[in-house]
């Protein structure tokens, strides 16, 4: 369910800038109430439907404009067969942190590498921001948290100069941070990009350091024939590996939801 669309951030790999047509300014839909009312159809008995927020647009980078992301979270927290998740790279969290959520949404916070988000995530939250407002989101209520489950979403993976130790410093980071007892998920995406997204980033920002060279990544085509650009299979295996395993070894109990 897209509640906006568009970004207030600059990430110079963004996805949406293959996916979004016009300029990049931020849409926000005003009709919630008949959006959240849809939304019951496709409901199942028996079956727990999860819905995603944030697929167009950073929902808590728009929050003190729209309000629209606490209003979700009150919606969902009333439904029994249907979840809210959402993933965000700002830290603006309080507002969030009394809402009635009812364990029924999955707070996620997007992380990289420092000098990924040094370099390349222009208008967002510092990584520490970003994981101080985790640890607000996931602390119980008792102790001044908002008691949400949470998922770090690692992403866009890039095997940067040294890769291994700035990605390992993010995962201690992170270990210090949640040093309580959470319901935590991983998600890890490497880095892709199509020929419209390339073509667009580079109008954007002319002078992006960002790595967009086809020939050194392989191809992968959709079902629509589409073609994405990403890392080499061996590459892939290697990153997938060294992530599975590092996190495992900080987070035994969080799982792994999926590895892109
Ligand atoms: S925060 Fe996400 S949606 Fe916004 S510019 Fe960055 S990558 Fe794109």
């Amino acid at each position: 369910m897209n509640l906006a669309e568009g970004c207030p951030a600059h990430c110079q790999y963004c996805y949406l800038a293959g996916s979004l047509q016009g300029p990049p300014v931020v849409r926000a839909y005003a009709n919630l109430p008949q959006m959240l009312q849809n939304t019951a159809q496709y409901e199942q008995a028996g079956k727990l439907t999860t819905f995603e927020v944030s697929c167009y647009t950073d929902v808590l980078g728009i929050e003190h404009l729209t309000g629209s992301l606490a209003e979700c979270i009150r919606y969902f927290g009333t439904r029994e067969g249907a979840q809210l998740r959402f993933v965000t790279k700002y830290d603006q969290v309080e507002s969030l942190l009394d809402l009635p959520h009812n364990g029924q949404v999955r707070a996620r916070i997007s992380l990289n590498a420092e000098p990924v988000t040094r370099r390349l995530e222009g208008g967002t939250a510092s990584l520490e921001a970003r994981l101080q407002a985790l640890r607000q989101l996931a602390l119980p209520p008792e102790q001044g948290g908002g008691g949400y489950r949470v998922g770090a979403v690692v992403a866009p993976i890039m095997p940067i100069p040294d890769w291994r130790d700035h990605y390992r410093h993010l995962l201690d980071r992170l270990a210090a941070t949640l040093d309580f007892d959470c319901d935590l998920t991983a998600e890890f995406i490497s880095h892709r990009f199509t020929p419209g997204s390339k073509d667009v980033l580079q109008q954007w920002y002319p002078n992006m350091s960002l790595d967009l060279d086809e020939s050194t990544r392989a191809q992968k085509r959709n079902k629509f024939g589409g073609v994405k650009y990403v890392y080499q299979p061996e590459d892939m295996r290697t990153l997938k590996q060294f992530f599975y395993q590092e996190w495992q070894q900080r987070f035994p109990h969080a799982p792994v939801l999926y590895w892109t």
